[in-house]
């Protein structure tokens, strides 16, 4: 094996949510083959990348050893600023940009750097402190409490497993929430443990009640969060618009070649 020398790319960086260290390198071809192989069977697709993600880092903290370890302690938006960093360290800085004009329907690219358009918001605490934190919602109008969690990668595939076929929508809110409490008799409804009654009290909660589980989601948990974001002035009618890149989309297309 005469390329074992070889030297990948590869960069630090800080998970935005957890606020852990790892050094990651680029995919290799053998990576890329596999992900583009992923895409004939749409349920393993999450599961291929997280093995990827994983096989591509070349440090992490000493409390993290195993593919398991990793998705308990890595949320879903902190797989997200993986991807961002794979895509970085695999493809570059170089992007080109191709945007639709809302007002005008002109097609528009642009080439840009991505580390210009890199925006951050880390969580403000200890590494690893925000996989703990529970923060209850009470509830407008049924008056039940929401106990709302950050989703980790485990979560987020106990839930899809549990719960195959669901709308993508409901599903993500059982990632978020910990467990309904009725604070009538104090039972309580885990949403790991017990995913089809879960399913049955989101889908009788009155809008405003899912609202304040959504703003409360926000304004704790998912306002951290890293991606490159584009002011874009169209350059037939003039309008401003903003993009984000989405990088799960963007790596997909680059290993299809
Ligand atoms: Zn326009």
């Amino acid at each position: 094996m005469g390329f074992e020398f070889l030297e990948y790319p590869s960069l630090n960086f800080k998970t935005p949510q957890t606020l852990y260290d790892y050094k990651i390198r680029c995919l290799s071809v053998k990576n890329e083959l596999t992900l583009k192989g992923s895409l004939i069977d749409p349920n393993k697709v999450d599961d291929l990348l997280s093995k990827i993600l994983f096989e591509s880092i070349i440090e992490k903290p000493d409390t993290i050893i195993t593919l398991e370890d990793w998705k308990k302690n890595t949320t879903v938006v902190d797989k997200k600023a993986f991807i961002y960093y794979l895509y970085y360290a695999s493809y570059g800085d170089k992007y080109i940009l191709s945007n639709t004009c809302p007002n005008c329907k002109t097609n528009l690219t642009s080439e840009v750097s991505l580390l210009n358009g890199f925006q951050a918001t880390y969580f403000e605490g200890q590494p690893g402190e925000i996989l703990t934190k529970i923060i209850d919602v009470p509830l407008p109008i049924t008056g039940y409490i929401a106990k709302i969690k950050i989703p980790t990668i485990e979560m987020s595939e106990i839930i899809n497993n549990a719960l195959i076929n669901q709308d993508d929508m409901l599903q993500t809110y059982l990632m978020v929430i910990d467990s309904f409490v009725d604070p009538h008799d104090n039972s309580v409804i885990n949403t790991i443990s017990q995913p089809i009654d879960s399913l049955t009290v989101l889908k009788m909660l009155p809008s405003m009640d899912r609202v304040k589980i959504s703003e409360a989601f926000s304004d704790n948990f998912n306002k951290y969060d890293v991606g490159a974001k584009y002011r874009i002035t169209c350059t037939n009618c003039g309008n401003k618009f903003l993009t984000e890149v989405d990088f799960l989309e963007q790596l997909f297309r680059m290993v299809q070649g």
